[in-house]
């Protein structure tokens, strides 16, 4: 099959570029890199199924066609740059979305969105079921992200309704592994990053917020059954495995074999409380769930940010065994 990528250069979309490669597929791969990067595909760029092209989905473009389907990822997803980035981030859900549907619509190819756990804001509902309407402050710090996924959630719906498109939504939660930013400010690459240094985890607020934390693979996993399913309404893809921000930071101590201290700073607005997926819905539709356990993965990703930091900077911490 011939796919159309968004953000395909991108933490998650580069993981399903290899996964949709290995399985015999073509891909046209779009990504403007304002977060995504050149290395996290570059092992394909002479792949003769495999094509990337530097565009902003969000403005006018043209790919040439015709496509089996059309995956749309581009966006920023950590709360550092989409706050740092909010018309961007406001733009990529919007006519980014829209520009994508069209496509699909061009070509009557399957669509799939990647949504997001932050749909439900500060959830009131634990843990969170895809029928849950969510607590977002529309005009908080945060909603430029969360409104921009609810906006691209109700076009998808509106282009399946009045369309008969073939849409997907998922709803993914946090997630991790190989191929994040170093420097993107989410908990994982920020704690790894501060214990391979020997420098203090900055922890936000008292850190006994919580989060749920799915590796990458799982992830992917799950995208691609949900793409070959016939559901239309959102789908939670997440790890079920709720820690606080505090028994996290305990995880990578100890997997890093650092001993940095802890260092609380404010918490920023509108943090969601607690966050953990309910996936009755993905293992009974989809018979997914995740296998790779939170030790493992984080074993993997730690081997990542390894060889990726300068070795003058990383401490003389011991490595994972
Ligand atoms: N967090 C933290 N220290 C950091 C970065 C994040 O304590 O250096 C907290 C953040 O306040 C949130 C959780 O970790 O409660 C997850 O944050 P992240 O930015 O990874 O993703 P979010 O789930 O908020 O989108």
């Amino acid at each position: 099959m011939r796919f159309l990528i968004s953000g395909a250069a991108g933490f998650i979309g580069s993981h399903l570029c290899d996964v949709l490669i290995d399985a015999g597929h073509s891909i046209v791969a779009l990504d403007n890199l304002i977060t995504g990067s050149h290395r996290n595909v570059e092992h394909l760029e002479r792949h003769p199924r495999f094509e990337l092209r530097l565009v902003d989905v969000s403005r006018d473009f043209s790919v040439p066609g015709p496509f089996d389907g059309v995956w749309h990822l581009a966006s920023l997803a950590s709360p550092k740059d989409y706050l740092d980035h909010p018309i961007e981030t406001l733009e990529s859900g919007s006519s980014g979305t829209r520009n994508l549907l069209e496509i699909a619509r061009r070509d009557n190819a399957s669509f799939l969105l990647t949504s997001t756990s932050e749909c439900y804001g500060d959830p009131q509902v634990h843990p969170q079921v895809e029928t849950y309407w969510g607590n977002v402050n529309p005009v908080g710090p945060r909603s430029c992200y969360d409104e921009s996924k609810r906006y691209a959630e109700a076009l998808t719906m509106a282009y399946h309704r009045v369309h008969g498109l073939k849409t997907h939504i998922a709803r993914i939660f946090n997630t991790y592994g190989p191929r994040m930013q170093l420097n993107d400010g989410r908990v994982v690459p920020a704690f790894l990053d501060q214990a391979l240094r020997g420098e203090p985890l900055t922890v936000f607020g008292d850190g006994k917020q919580t989060r749920s934390f799915c590796y990458v693979s799982d992830l992917v996993d799950g995208l691609c059954r949900l793409m070959e399913s016939g559901e239309r309404y959102p789908v939670n893809l997440g790890n079920p495995l709720e820690l606080t921000i505090l028994e996290f930071a305990e995880h990578i101590r100890r997997l890093t074999g650092s001993n940095v201290p802890l260092l609380h700073c404010p918490l920023p607005q509108d943090d969601p409380r607690q966050r953990q997926p309910d996936i009755s819905k993905a293992r009974q539709l989809l018979g997914w769930f995740p296998r790779v356990e939170l030790e493992d993965g984080l074993r993997r990703t730690i081997e990542y940010f390894r060889g990726r930091l300068d070795p003058a900077l990383v401490s003389a911490t011991a490595p994972p065994s």
